[in-house]
């Protein structure tokens, strides 16, 4: 199997591969860049069909982090972990702390959180083994809240420069998931008098939604195609895509998921469509920076990292503008911007 050679390895600085037989752990650890502080990504369980998969989307994820953290502004660089197995049947509490005895051996190099399949009960297994864990029980709590508000930021600052606006009021939003996040950002968009159209698909966080905050319902299959200003996907990621792209009726692409455009090219498509889409870990970035504020021991104030966050809008600004004057898709621009950061800090 080819490691350095992957498209994916882009200059990682170290890959570890964690075995441990007597609990069964077989894990990977990748520190992509510790150029502007210790690496920071969450730890993800998933049972992958090979190891090659596995290693790949840790690479993906941990480069992914670098950008994200360079972008917020955070001295944090970027890492990622995955637990090669099945979340629901192979946890074992020997598991955990053989992870973190793994990641306690990085001395610091390397800090993990929860993520996909990761649950606070495991990470504080972990805990035993390591203080190099962040987003434990008690301590900065749920990122949900913190996430939806960087969101609602963010999509302030692409209305700003898309539709010349200063509030969203009586602007309409198409929001797609109403879980943890998406229902935190309906909350704050709705006392900002925007206009709310809403799916999920389970029906009681729609019916929440249009209790609590007075939204109107969609079919989920028709949240695409809603004439909004803007489309907010906080569902799953790749929803922007070639099945999607041609439904879609909005001036502007802001939300929460993950991984939003299904391929790369799909980012030109939105340009080509006068589509302003504001790239994906930039806007999302409200948890980590929430996290952030409990590191190296910090005593956790949450209007510190409400402030942090507040930075996402002119990074936001500065992305878009950039783009505009350089003729380049925002995804691209924001790419650039965040390894010109780590190179940077680097030199
Ligand atoms: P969640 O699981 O709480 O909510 C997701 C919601 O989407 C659920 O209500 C689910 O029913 C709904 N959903 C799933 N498939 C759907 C579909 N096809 N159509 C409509 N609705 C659908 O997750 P969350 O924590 O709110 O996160 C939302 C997104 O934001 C995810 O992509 C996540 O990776 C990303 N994100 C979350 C955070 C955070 O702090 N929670 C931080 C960064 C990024």
């Amino acid at each position: 199997m080819a490691v350095f050679n992957l498209r994916a390895y882009d200059d990682h600085e170290q890959v570890v591969f964690c075995r441990d037989k007597e609990s069964g752990l077989s894990a990977i650890i990748c520190v992509h860049s510790t150029a502007l502080g210790p690496a920071v990504g969450g730890c993800r369980m998933w049972e992958y069909n090979s190891d090659e998969g596995a290693l790949i989307d840790a690479l993906r994820l941990s480069r992914g982090m670098s950008y994200k953290n360079a972008l917020a502004g955070l001295k944090m660089g970027g890492g990622k972990s995955v637990i090669i197995g099945n979340s629901k049947t192979q946890k074992s509490e020997a598991l955990f702390e053989a992870f973190g005895t793994f990641v306690n051996n990085l001395n610091g190099q390397y800090f993990t959180a929860e993520d996909v399949g990761i649950t606070p009960a495991d990470m504080a297994i972990v805990h035993r083994k390591t203080d190099y864990v962040l987003g434990l029980e008690g301590r900065s709590g749920d990122p949900s809240p913190v996430t939806a508000y960087g969101v609602y930021k963010g999509m302030k600052a692409a209305v700003k420069h898309r539709l010349g606006r200063d509030s969203l009021d009586g602007v309409k939003v198409a929001v797609q998931g109403l879980g943890h996040v998406g229902y935190y950002l309906c909350e704050h968009l709705k006392s900002e008098g925007a206009q709310l159209f809403v799916t999920d698909i389970n029906k009681e966080s729609i019916d929440r939604v249009v209790s609590n905050l007075g939204a109107t319902a969609v079919d989920k299959d028709e949240i695409y195609s809603q004439e909004v200003d803007v489309y907010a996907p906080c569902a799953l990621g790749a929803t922007i895509n070639d099945v999607t792209l041609p439904q879609l009726q909005c001036s502007v692409v802001a939300g929460a998921a993950n991984n939003q455009l299904a391929e790369d090219r799909h980012g030109d498509i939105l340009k080509q469509k006068g589509i302003l889409y504001t790239p994906d870990y930039v806007i999302n970035a409200g948890g980590i920076i929430n996290v952030s504020f409990e590191q190296n021991g910090a005593t956790y104030n949450k209007q510190n990292a409400l402030d942090k966050v507040d930075e996402i809008y002119g990074t936001l600004l500065e992305i878009f503008e950039a783009a505009e004057k350089e003729s380049k898709t925002t995804n691209v621009v924001a790419d650039e911007l965040a390894r010109k950061r780590i190179a940077n800090a680097k030199s």
